[in-house]
Formats: structure tokens, sequence, C-alpha cells
């Protein structure tokens, strides 16, 4: 998939995404009741999100991620040897593949995967030029 093309349409793709019913059924999932204090400073039972990897209770919705467990883009691939309809297909996959976790946890786990792609597509240059020595 070109990547000029691609970029054109994530943004759009991610933001159906946020509206997408499975998401929210994730998000559902991992509601937990726990104290939380009131703006007066009093404490009540208030509703938290459960990160699925630390077990961190997030307080508010907006912190949240919800994660492809299985990652969107394959691990050791790229979303250029993927076709569109390949990508939306694991885009907006069914709510067992996606998990609840807090930023910490997202952002290590996102790095894992892009680290593993860069690695990939090193090799694979690393491939090529010598394949082209070669002659094969
Ligand atoms: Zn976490």
């Amino acid at each position: 998939m070109d990547s000029k093309f691609f970029k054109l349409i994530q943004r759009d793709l991610k933001r159906r995404f946020l509206r997408y019913p499975e998401r929210y059924e994730a998000i559902k999932r991992s509601r937990v009741k726990a104290p939380g204090i009131n703006k007066r400073g009093k404490e009540f039972m208030k509703t938290h999100f459960k990160c699925q990897k630390c077990g961190f209770l997030i307080p508010d919705q907006k912190e949240l991620s919800v994660d492809h467990i299985d990652p969107v883009v394959p691990r050791g691939r790229t979303q250029d040897d993927m076709t569109l309809v390949e990508y939306v297909d694991r885009l907006f996959c069914s709510t067992d593949n996606l998990q609840v976790l807090c930023k910490k946890c997202h952002d290590s786990k996102t790095k894992e995967e892009q680290d593993e792609r860069r690695k990939k597509k090193k090799l694979q240059k690393l491939r090529e030029v010598i394949g082209g020595h070669t002659g094969n």
C-alpha cells in the first residue's frame, strides 16, 4: 500500500475506530469500581479502567488506550506490504483482540513492535544488498 495514500486515510480510519462498538465493549469489560475523590474532597466509588497488563487502575477514560493484542500491522511486517482491505479488516477486529492498557504499557508495547519492524526492514534491505552482489 502506497504510504502517501495510506497517510491520507489513516486518520479517518482511526477516528472511525474510536467509535467502533467492539472498542466500547473492550472498555466496558475493563471497568472496575474503586475509591476515588470527588471535587469536594470526599471519597466515593468511582469507575476506573483496569490496565490488562500491569493492573493499574486508570481513573480517566481519556487516559486509556485500546490496544490490538495481535497488532493491526502484524509483527515483523510494515503497512507497505499490506493491502487496504487487510489493514481495515485487522483494525476493525473483534473485541476479543482488544485490550485496555495504561499509557505506559501501551507505549512500551508499541515501541517493542516498532523495533521489531525496524529490525525486519533492516534485514530485508541487507538481504537485497547481498542478493544483488551474488546475483540471486
Ligand atoms: Zn499498564
